[in-house]
């Protein structure tokens, strides 16, 4: 699905992604670990259209992306969650779903905020989609709430329920688990798995907790120093000589 080839990305002489080169399977979840200051989240932001490359080519498909603005991304399916930015907090949860397939024509979030005509044309249709997703998440009780009144980790569904909005076909993930308790953190490891089983979503995602990585990812790909330095399922790469020592070494 996703092809990444010698990437690099430099932040005045800094090397935060220094030629990595790495895979996503069609139909995978793969995990991206690697100690702090990896590179992972820079190159998260390469790939979704968020930073350009110093140099190196992405992939997707076979079609060249590289560089291209996330709209477009946005477009052929690739997302990336964000955090609800705080303007939106104001808003319903449902409504923060609702706000999404007029965020995807490319128009900015804030035209999308006040051309509520588009929105109320087809709001009946995107209004059931939006309920949906929130039973799909299990969580149809908080459609009503202010986004700003929910947890952290509801409000992981919630960016994770954003994806559902348009036809997604692969979703990164930033930290599903920072600060997020274990109940929760499963409903989103089940709600994962569920896209990805039943929906057919490629996932790639971030997360520091291994138990996690361990529970719904294969493979997992670990990075350090802007590069790849081992790929295989969670206990190989776990085992891998290169990846103890670039834990041990931070
Ligand atoms: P990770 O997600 O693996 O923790 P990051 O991609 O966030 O790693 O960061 C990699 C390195 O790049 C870090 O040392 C960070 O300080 C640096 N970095 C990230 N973004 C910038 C930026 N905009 N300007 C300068 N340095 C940056």
């Amino acid at each position: 699905m996703i092809r990444v080839e010698n990437l690099h990305r430099h932040f005045g002489g800094f090397h935060a992604v220094d030629g990595a080169s790495l895979k996503i399977r069609a139909g995978s979840i793969t995990g991206l670990i690697g100690p702090n200051g990896a590179g992972k989240t820079t190159l998260f932001n390469v790939i979704a259209g968020r930073l350009p490359p110093t140099s190196g080519k992405v992939f997707m498909a076979g079609e060249d992306i590289t560089g291209l603005p996330p709209h477009e991304l946005f477009g052929k399916g690739l997302l990336r969650t964000f955090q609800i930015a705080h303007e939106f907090g104001s808003m319903t949860v449902r409504e923060n779903l609702m706000m999404v397939p007029a965020a995807q024509s490319g128009e900015s979030l804030l035209n999308a905020i006040f051309n509520r005509s588009r929105v109320r044309d087809e709001e009946a249709r995107i209004r059931d989609k939006a309920d949906e997703v929130l039973e799909f998440l299990t969580i149809s009780h908080l459609a009503d709430q202010k986004a700003s009144m929910i947890s952290g980790g509801q409000k992981k569904l919630l960016e994770l329920g954003r994806t559902m909005m348009v036809d997604a076909r692969i979703v990164f993930l930033d930290e599903v688990g920072a600060g997020v308790n274990r109940t929760l953190l499963n409903t989103i490891g089940d709600a994962i798995v569920r896209l990805n089983k039943e929906r057919g979503y490629t996932f790639c995602v971030i997360e520091h907790d291994m138990d996690f990585i361990a529970r719904i990812c294969d493979p997992v790909i670990c990075m350090a120093e802007g590069k790849v330095l081992a790929e295989g399922t969670v206990d190989q790469v776990k085992n891998d000589e290169r990846v103890i020592e670039a834990y041990l070494g931070t």
